[in-house]
């Protein structure tokens, strides 16, 4: 598992409890959500394909069968949470009920593999105020490690402030949010649909890179300076995007173009680079990775697989042969995720 001197720590890692997955069997046949991408994804994942039936059958495991993939693959950690899109396809009371059944069940899973899982708490942006009080139970009593929203809600993001009681706790507790993808909202999914493109080929990081740089430039991080971030997939494609969102971020305030663009405290890589981590989930690839690392900083960057939709363990040699320091492997594999989500300091108290 080690003999590197590293652990591998996975940090986006998937589970699904079965009356989740059949909540949403459920509304996929009652034909009344207005999401077509989850309709078609999850209509997939819920079938009766190879492919659906080999990463469902790991979803729902928290025992035997994900702890043997764990070995089989040299990873010592996984830090698990409500594979997307959580709880955010329901009506609210819906969402706020399995988002706490959800959470308790991960934290017991947690409990019962000591050393081999960590957790983020799945949350309802539909009732914010809810949402907080949900994310403050999951870090103080249970000992999650942060939040997880899974990009849009019903079409709506969290840069509208009727969603801020979410940064701010998170913010008060000083636990990160994670922004997982979500296929596309409805209102820009069609383009993509027609054509395959509304998944983890590129919709997702079209909807989640999106979303990351309207949180940016709404002032979030001028809001909540302390706020931590973690997005997947190398950063969603913003990395690369960094000169030219600040060029253009900059002339639009000074023409005065948009009255919701306005100027910020920094420049908005400044907040990518300093209120944001990138993770490797389902980009076993060097060169990005070794980009987001030069651009971003070696403490910035952590590993994830993206289990169970993402399982190839010949990919985890892809990152133990990257050309880099061991010290800097270190840091990618376990370190910085030890830091983000402060997974050495037990936050959990005896109150419950
Ligand atoms: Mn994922």
């Amino acid at each position: 598992m080690s003999g590197h001197g590293f652990l591998r720590i996975a940090a986006e890692e998937a589970f699904a409890p079965a009356e989740v997955l059949d909540r949403y069997r459920k509304l996929i046949d009652a034909g009344t959500l207005n999401d077509p991408g989850f309709t078609s994804l999850m209509g997939f994942y819920l079938g009766s394909s190879p492919r659906a039936r080999q990463v469902m059958g790991r979803m729902t495991d928290l025992g035997k069968l994900r702890l043997r993939d764990m070995d089989e693959s040299g990873i010592a950690k996984q830090i698990l949470s409500l594979t997307s899109p959580g709880v955010q396809v329901f009506d609210g009371a819906t969402a706020v009920a399995l988002a706490q059944s959800s959470n308790d069940q991960l934290a017991e899973a947690i409990r019962n593999h000591p050393g081999r899982f960590d957790g983020l708490a799945a949350v309802a942006p539909q009732d914010p105020p809810a949402a907080a009080k949900e994310l403050e139970r999951a870090v103080r009593r249970l000992g999650l490690k942060g939040a997880i929203v899974n990009s849009h809600t019903h079409g709506e993001y969290l840069d509208d402030p009727k969603f801020w009681d979410i940064f701010e706790a998170a913010a008060a507790l000083d636990v990160p949010l994670y922004l997982h993808p979500n296929t596309p909202s409805p209102a820009m999914i069609a383009p993509l649909l027609e054509r395959g493109l509304d998944g983890a080929i590129f919709g997702f990081a079209v909807e989640t890179g999106m979303h990351m740089l309207r949180i940016v430039v709404s002032g979030v991080f001028d809001r909540f300076p302390r706020l931590r971030m973690v997005l997947g997939h190398l950063g969603e494609a913003l990395p690369y995007w960094f000169f030219r969102i600040d060029f253009m971020h900059r002339a639009m305030v000074a023409a005065n173009r948009y009255p919701t663009v306005k100027k910020l405290d920094r420049k908005p890589s400044d907040y990518l680079k300093e209120n944001v981590w990138v993770t490797t989930s389902g980009m076993a690839w060097q060169p990005p990775i070794l980009y987001c690392q030069s651009v971003l900083g070696a403490d910035r960057v952590l590993y994830a697989m993206d289990y169970p939709y993402q399982f190839v363990p010949e990919e985890v040699k892809v990152t133990d042969d990257l050309p880099i320091s061991d010290s800097d492997k270190k840091k990618l594999y376990q370190t910085n995720a030890e830091m983000v989500f402060s997974l050495a300091q037990p936050l959990v108290t005896n109150f419950a």
